[in-house]
C-alpha cells in the first residue's frame, strides 16, 4: 500500500486542535464523480498532480464547510492508488457530523461513480 502523509495544517479542523481517544473507523465514500485524490488533498506534492481550481481541504473551511477527515484513498496522477493521512489519527475529525467525531477516525474514498455515496 502507497500509504503517505499531508497533514491538513491549514484547515480550521486542524487548528481547533482537538484529541480524540479513536474507537472505530468510520468509511465513506465522496460519491462525487472524480476519482483523483488531488480534488481534496493539496497543495502538490509532485504525485497528487495541481488541482487547478485550489479547492482542496488543506484550507480552512473547504468549499465554505467546516470539514475534514483522517485520510483519503484515491489516485494519484499518474493514475496508481495511494492513501494519504490528512490528520494526526488522535485528532478530532470533522466528518461524521455529531457524536461520533469524538470517536471514530474517518477514511474518505474517493471513487467514481455514487454507488455508495454518502455526505461527505
Ligand atoms: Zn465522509
Amino acid at each position: 500500500m502507497n500509504l503517505r502523509k499531508l497533514i491538513f495544517t491549514n484547515n480550521a479542523c486542524y487548528k481547533a486542535g482537538r484529541k480524540i481517544t479513536p474507537k472505530g473507523i468510520m468509511v465513506h465514500s465522496t460519491g462525487a464523480n472524480n476519482p483523483n485524490l488531488r480534488r481534496y488533498v493539496g497543495p502538490d506534492d509532485g504525485l497528487l498532480g495541481v488541482n487547478q481550481y485550489n479547492n482542496h481541504w488543506n484550507q480552512d473551511r473547504p468549499d465554505g464547510r467546516q470539514v475534514c477527515t483522517h485520510a483519503f484513498i484515491g489516485k494519484l496522477k499518474d493514475g496508481s492508488i495511494a492513501t494519504y493521512q490528512t490528520l494526526p489519527w488522535n485528532h478530532r475529525g470533522w466528518h461524521a457530523g455529531g457524536s461520533a467525531n469524538d470517536t471514530h477516525i474517518g477514511f474518505e474514498i474517493v471513487r467514481p461513480d455514487r454507488a455508495m455515496s454518502t455526505a461527505v
